[in-house]
């Protein structure tokens, strides 16, 4: 059995051939990552364009990759939610006339869904387990109890962390620093915090008072904005022009964002044991989205996971950034869980935003 997987939910054109085994057949993918740091932003109709541009080859060269030919797909799955509208509208209007064209079933995918199964495919993990999605769009603490079913521990009550990072990285310009070319936002502060003193400017992670599993980075940008603009001003130069402490401000940062990060991990595993959400062998918290591939953020994670006795699972990053691959992926364990394909195609529509789960406070008192 093999499922044709396409996503386009952002800024990365993906598509991929995966089969139950969770062999890769073929897979392709476009980023539009450099267009969008040179514009200092997703531009959503540039990301339209470029999808528009990108997708039959993408499709193409995945299923040319794989020797499979459409008509022996078993199904085609693609990320209809959460997104860019603009964006989901592409993949989803593609996918609807391939399926018509070439009379297959059609399974729309959750995007955060996708992210949390990706680590099935790669090794056996049973449910329940614990997940972290950290991204430049989410961030989110769930337990993942079925393919379809989650329950949503937490989730930022402003930004992503890595829309922090990025954002960071931009008040910097690190888009010029040297050692910082091509790379994202969140990349350029860990490269650059390897050489900086995390402690130095004392920011303070938010939230410690909250007893729930929320997370919030808004405010940590701010603090580091605030030492951003003292410096300037103590060396009077101008917005972005920094270059004395860049390193020290990428690791205090970096440092913050990790321990927040742990810091809510740390009570969702608390919470999950005190429920007995999860089970007592081999306890698992997976950890996935563009920022688990941070080695520093990693780490952290270790520090709570070694500490309360919980294994600790970071796909490889090129899994854990957006790829086709966990659109198919999800697409077969929906196909061989028999949910989730749909009747009527004239019926589905992309939603923008669409939260993960059954909230918490819907279901534990
Ligand atoms: P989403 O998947 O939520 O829709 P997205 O497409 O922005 O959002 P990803 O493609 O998973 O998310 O990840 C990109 C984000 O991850 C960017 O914000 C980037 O700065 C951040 N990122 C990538 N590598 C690293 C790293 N090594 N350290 C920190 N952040 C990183
Ligand atoms: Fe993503
Ligand atoms: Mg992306």
């Amino acid at each position: 059995m093999v499922v044709l997987g396409i996503e386009t939910s952002c800024d990365e054109t993906g598509a991929a051939v995966v089969d139950e085994t969770g062999e890769i057949r073929g897979e392709s993918l476009h980023s539009q990552k450099q267009v969008h740091v040179k514009a200092g932003g997703i531009i959503p109709p540039v990301a339209q364009r470029l999808h528009r541009e990108n997708i039959s080859r993408v499709v193409q060269e995945a299923l040319d990759r794989s020797g499979v030919m459409a008509r022996e797909l078993a199904a085609v799955a693609t990320t209809v939610k959460p997104g860019l509208a603009l964006s989901l509208g592409v993949g989803l209007h593609f996918s609807l006339n391939f399926v018509r064209q070439y009379e297959k079933p059609f399974i729309p995918i959750h995007h955060m869904e996708a992210h949390a199964l990706t680590v099935r495919m790669l090794q056996h993990v049973a449910f329940p387990f614990l997940v972290l999605l950290v991204s430049g769009g989410h961030s989110l603490l769930a337990l993942a109890r079925g393919i379809d079913d989650f329950l949503l521990l937490g989730q930022t009550l402003d930004e992503a962390p890595g829309d922090t990072l990025d954002k960071v990285a931009r008040r910097l310009s690190l888009v010029k620093h040297p050692k910082c070319h091509g790379l994202s936002g969140g990349q350029a502060i860990e490269v650059l915090a390897k050489e900086g003193d995390r402690l130095r400017f004392g920011f303070k992670p938010p939230m410690g008072q909250h007893y729930d599993c929320n997370f919030s980075f808004a405010g940590i940008r701010n603090q580091v904005a605030m030492a951003i603009k003292k410096k300037e001003k103590q060396e009077g130069i101008e917005p972005g022009q920094l270059l004395s402490c860049v390193q020290d401000i990428a690791a205090a940062a970096q440092h913050t964002v990790a321990s927040h990060i742990a810091k809510r991990t740390h009570r969702a595993v608390l919470f999950c044991r005190a429920r007995g959400l999860l089970p007592q062998n081999n306890p698992t918290l997976v950890v996935s989205g563009g920022v688990a591939s941070n080695e520093y953020i990693r780490e952290t994670l270790r520090i709570v996971t070694d500490a309360t006795d919980i294994q600790l699972l970071c796909p490889p990053a090129k899994f854990c950034t957006d790829n086709g691959v966990m659109i198919a992926w999800n697409g077969v364990e929906r196909l061989k869980a028999e949910k989730g394909v749909v009747s009527h195609t004239q019926e589905v529509v992309y939603e923008p935003r669409a939260p993960l789960g059954r909230d918490i406070s819907a279901e534990v008192r």
